[in-house]
């Protein structure tokens, strides 16, 4: 069995440290998810609610 412990992490999309915590990470061994998640749960969360729309929002002022 192994053994975790939580883990702080930096969120890719905003740069916040956020924790990894040990449930998490038994959640993600389970699911089979090999990889740390990048992002903090909030950025994760605005990520899923988007819906696909808006996605790149980096390159709005590249509309034709
Ligand atoms: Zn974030």
């Amino acid at each position: 069995m192994p053994f975790y412990k939580d883990m702080p992490l930096v969120c890719r999309s905003c740069g916040e440290t956020f924790i990894f915590t040990a449930g998490e990470q038994e959640f993600y061994a389970d699911k089979g998810f090999l990889n740390e998640p990048t992002r903090c749960p909030k950025c994760r969360v605005r990520r899923d609610s988007s819906g696909g729309r808006g996605r790149r929002e980096d390159r709005k002022e590249n509309r034709s």
